[in-house]
């Protein structure tokens, strides 16, 4: 196993007991003090999972988090920070950080979340993986190209988790890792109402500890960019249950 975790934290005493902890658990461990020095380490080396501060000096955890992100969608990474705003949390979350923990932690709670996040990942590389080798086999198979698996559709939305390409009418959408992944689970449970429990173990995995007002905060952005300007809307809220993505009301 040995897998690499790059541990971004500018407090020298949470940065050794961090490494001191994940060492102890079989980790190799690489530390970087500020913002500037994490990126350096993050492209010189080849990480597992990245823990980063929110507060750094110079360049900000949110800034070396969105740098990260604009390179490598895959890499976990697991944001800390002594803020416990939703909003804070929010805007790490919409930047594709993949979980926050926040200062003071207990460190068994760190390391489970570490351990979530790699699991996490190495489950979706595997299905990545697995789902390109079909795709490989349809194409051989099947001469016309709407018959090639990894597509989800519902009405003119589409999307394929290969490449993962978004469009509705045609249109091409944007959509941050962690919008695509409910969408994909909106899309792999059409015409099923889904709780916010349900939807929070799906996307965010069953360690995650926050609020599950995070899921109104994403199906919020995911609408927004599916349904807004396109009818009929795809995403529908079920008072006092959760949400069902269907095409007809
Ligand atoms: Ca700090």
């Amino acid at each position: 196993m040995n897998e690499a975790v790059l541990v971004i934290e500018d407090e020298p005493k949470i940065a050794r007991l961090l490494e001191l902890e994940l060492q102890y658990e079989g980790y190799q461990v690489g530390k970087a003090g500020s913002g500037t020095e994490g990126l350096e380490r993050y492209v010189d080396g080849q990480w597992d999972l990245i823990l980063l501060d929110v507060m750094l000096p110079g360049l900000s955890g949110i800034e070396v988090l969105r740098r990260i992100r604009a390179k490598d969608a895959m890499v976990p990474i697991l944001m800390l920070t002594a803020k416990d705003s939703v909003e804070d949390k929010v805007s790490g979350l919409d930047l594709g950080a993949n979980d926050y923990i926040t200062k003071p932690f207990r460190i068994e709670e760190l390391l489970a979340r570490v351990r979530a996040a790699l699991r996490l990942s190495a489950a979706s590389a595997a299905a990545r993986s697995s789902s390109s080798v079909t795709r490989v086999t349809a194409e051989s198979s099947e001469h016309t190209a709407e018959h090639k698996t990894g597509w989800l559709t519902a009405g003119n939305l589409k999307l394929n988790e290969g490449t993962r390409e978004v469009s509705r009418d045609g249109k091409p959408i944007e959509l941050t890792p962690r919008e695509f992944d409910l969408l994909v689970y909106l899309l792999q449970n059409q015409r099923q109402v889904l709780s916010r429990d349900q939807i929070v173990q799906a996307v965010w995995g069953y360690d995650y500890y926050g609020d599950t007002n995070v899921v109104d905060v994403y199906i919020r952005y995911v609408r927004k960019k599916v349904d807004n300007g396109f009818t009929p809307p795809l995403i529908h809220t079920v008072r006092g249950v959760g949400y069902v993505l269907k095409e007809q009301v």
